[in-house]
């Protein structure tokens, strides 16, 4: 229900979708920002190589020109090469400069004649490169380990070998003719502390370092690289995104080195950052834009969710309002309220009203037709009773006389001898007949004869017992079922009481009257009731015959 739920959906898709939007986005801006960020770094590795270069290039060019300026100096043109002064000049040369490690001076067969703090002198240097090119024009030497110098020059703190560029440039006479070679030992140190200084201020605060290379690409400096890896193929002008040997990708950029017109050594100075290190403010930025969107996401998400609870309140609240009708059959007193939110929604909520109400109105209409037709149904129910009971009563009974009829008599009667048959407890029968009848028609009328009859039913009833049964058998004639009287003697007395009565009672239409009774008592042998109604017939007939107004017994 929660996950189905309209609020959990609108909020979830709301905020999913501000999710997206702030991970394109942060994911766009980045690569954005990578980008401008790697060109920036790159132009500024371009520069700072281009910078080292030049000054490299032109501090270079500075002592090849010194060197070449010295030797064309009339001392060494035309004075003692191995004398005094051409030493003190040599000296200061040395001293006003610290790039100068050795500057000595040989003839022409190679024999140092005078040099820097007398080191060397009486030396020949025949044999090294710098002599040979030198002789016969200026020359420029790449870097090399200290060969003649390393045991007489203080080796370097660094703990790194002596290491030296060589300059050489031919001392001629005024004429041309070749006195020897001027040669100027460059510290390697000073070279390398001159790209240093290039590069110290652009690239402070980066991860950034200055590779010097020669043309093999072999690195030369820094010294912790030299032999480890070789420079991978270098970018021409522009910065490129390299992975180097060590595995790891740097923005390396190249600038070449001016070694002078006259030199074969091929230098470039290679600039390069870790790209990581280059686009780092990237990542920082990356994390607030995703700090920033994520708070972005949780605010619109739970705008979202308000939102939804406005649209989703009033569904709910009709649903409640649905199960309270279904429950209880009635509004819910606090029906929602439908003059707030969407037009929909209060569209739904007033069509969701009248319907309600229409509804349970319609129920309610129903439920009073179905209560008036149960009233109705249990009136026509008790009518057909009643009248059922009438039918019954009019099966069963005389329509004159109230009392029952024969066919229900003979009935009772054959229960009765059933019974008789099991137990053998006797009844009685009576047949009573009224005397001379058909004169009291004949003098009173048909109609007051039915009155007669009718009184004479009413005195027999009240004179017999409760358990007695009375029926019309027909014409103006009675029969009487007198129940358990084992002894004869129990139905002739109510016989003779019954005849005497009915003697002596007044009957308004007529005056007096008399009956005639005929009593016989079952028998063991009957084989049904009609036997004793026969023997009661017989003392009736008797009961007549012997002159009217008695019982007689068969
Ligand atoms: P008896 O003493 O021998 O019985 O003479 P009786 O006249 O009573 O006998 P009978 O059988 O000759 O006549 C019976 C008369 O009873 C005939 C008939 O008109 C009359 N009766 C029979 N049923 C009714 C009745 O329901 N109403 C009236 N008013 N008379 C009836
Ligand atoms: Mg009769
Ligand atoms: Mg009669």
């Amino acid at each position: 229900m929660f996950f189905n739920s309209l609020r959990t959906r609108l909020t979830l898709w709301f905020g999913g979708l501000a999710l997206t939007g702030v991970v394109v986005a942060g994911a766009y801006v980045g690569s954005i920002a990578t980008d401008e960020l790697k060109t920036i770094a790159g132009h500024r590795l371009e520069a700072a190589a281009e910078s080292a270069a030049a000054l490299l290039s032109e501090n270079l060019r500075e002592r090849q020109l010194e060197a070449q300026l010295l030797a064309q100096g009339p001392l060494f043109t035309d004075g003692d090469l191995a004398g005094r002064d051409v030493r003190r000049v040599l000296d200061i040369r040395k001293a006003a400069h610290g790039a100068y490690a050795w500057i000595g001076v040989t003839d022409q067969t190679g024999l140092i004649l005078q040099a820097t703090d007398g080191v060397l002198v009486g030396q020949n240097a025949a044999a090294r490169p710098w002599f040979q090119a030198g002789q016969s024009g200026n020359f420029f030497g790449d870097i090399h380990e200290a060969v003649m110098l390393a045991k007489l020059l203080p080796q370097p703190t660094s703990g790194q070998p002596l290491r030296f560029i060589d300059i050489a440039t031919p001392v001629r006479t005024r004429d041309g003719a070749l006195r020897g070679v001027l040669s100027a030992h460059v510290t390697w140190d000073w070279v390398t502390e001159t790209i240093a200084t290039a590069v110290r201020d652009s690239l402070n605060n980066t991860q950034a370092e200055v590779i010097l290379v020669n043309g093999n690409r072999s690195i030369l400096y820094p010294y912790s690289l030299i032999g480890a890896e070789q420079a991978p193929a270098l970018p021409d002008r522009s910065f490129r995104d390299l992975t180097w040997p060590d595995g790891a990708a740097y923005l390396t950029a190249a600038a070449q080195v001016d070694t002078g017109p006259d030199s074969s050594v091929v230098w470039t100075i290679l600039v390069r950052q870790p790209r990581a290190d280059a686009v780092a403010p990237v990542q920082a930025l990356i994390r607030k834009l995703l700090v920033l969107g994520l708070i972005g996401v949780v605010v619109f998400s739970a705008i979202a969710y308000r939102f939804a609870l406005r649209l989703s309140r009033p569904i709910e609240d009709l649903a409640e309002a649905a199960r309270s009708i279904e429950e209880k059959d009635r509004l819910p007193e606090t029906f929602p309220n439908a003059k707030t939110g969407p037009a929909e929604i209060r569209l739904l909520n007033t069509a969701f009203r009248s319907m309600a109400e229409s509804l349970l109105k319609r129920e309610h209409d129903l439920a009073a037709l179905n209560a008036s037709l149960e009233m109705l149904v249990a009136q026509r129910t008790a009518a057909l009773e009643e009248a059922n009971r009438e039918l019954q009563r009019l099966a069963t009974h005389d329509g004159l006389t109230g009392v029952l009829n024969r066919r229900r008599f003979d009935a009772i009667a054959a229960e009765h001898f059933s019974l008789f048959q099991r137990s053998a407890i006797p009844f009685t029968i009576l047949l009573v007949d009224a005397d001379h009848f058909k004169s009291v028609n004949d003098t009173y009328g048909h109609q007051a004869g039915d009155r007669v009859l009718q009184a004479l039913a009413g005195l027999l009833l009240t004179n017999i017992r409760t358990c007695d049964i009375l029926a019309r058998y027909g014409g103006e004639e009675f029969v009487l079922l007198l129940p358990e009287t084992p002894a004869q003697p129990d139905g002739e007395g109510l016989a003779e009481r019954l005849c005497a009565l009915v003697a002596k009672a007044p009957f308004p239409d007529v005056g007096t009257m008399t009956i005639s009774l005929g009593v016989a008592q079952v028998l063991t042998t009957d084989s049904s009731i009609a036997d004793a109604i026969a023997r009661a017939d017989m003392a009736l007939y008797e009961a007549k015959r012997s002159g009217r107004n008695r019982a007689v017994t068969g």
